[in-house]
């Protein structure tokens, strides 16, 4: 039997109706070590205007933080604070490496740089380029906002560890590093 709804009634599933407040209100933690940092900043700018995805709010607090972008090389020394930061933003998160240097160290292949933050923190969307353009930055944005749509969980079963670490990852669980 069909049920005739009042106007203005919207009938939708609580997952749904989450996941479209969580990908309209990103607020991006930046890590930004090195050249790709600067494109980052030019994002948030007038020019491409980050706002228009309801993405512009950046935080320095990781608690205030759900998206971490993570822009430029990341070397050994600085990976204990990425990971103290990453623990420190509150569920549900995601992460964006944007650039070579951050998916794959890029060319700097040598024992004192990361060979990819994904070893260490789980990755929802790799950014190429050398650096890359605002507009690549973007459209990860874009395409994470899709994402969450489209996975999103409210009991935030799409975070489990196992299913969020890439197969020939080391890690299956995120070390605690203790300074
Ligand atoms: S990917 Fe290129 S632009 Fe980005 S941090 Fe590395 S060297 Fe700099």
């Amino acid at each position: 039997m069909a049920v005739e709804l009042p106007e203005n009634v919207v009938v939708s599933k609580l997952d749904h109706l989450a996941n479209w407040c969580r990908k309209n209100s990103l607020w991006p933690m930046p890590f930004a070590t090195a050249c790709c940092g600067i494109e980052l900043m030019a994002t948030g700018a007038s020019r491409h205007d980050l706002a228009r995805f309801g993405a512009e709010v950046f935080r320095f607090s990781p608690r205030q933080c759900d998206l971490m972008i993570v822009a430029g090389r990341v070397v050994m020394k600085m990976l204990p604070v990425l990971q103290r930061i990453w623990q420190q933003m509150p569920e549900p998160k995601w992460c964006i490496s944007m650039g070579a240097c951050a998916s794959t160290g890029g060319v700097f292949d040598t024992y004192c740089v990361v060979q990819g933050v994904d070893r260490f923190i789980p990755v929802d969307m790799y950014v190429p380029g050398c650096p890359p353009r605002p507009e690549q930055l973007i459209q990860a944005i874009i395409d994470l906002q899709d994402k969450i749509q489209r996975e999103g969980t409210i009991t935030g079963e799409e975070f489990e560890v196992a299913s969020r670490q890439g197969r020939n990852r080391s890690l299956l669980e995120l070390p605690i590093i203790q300074r």
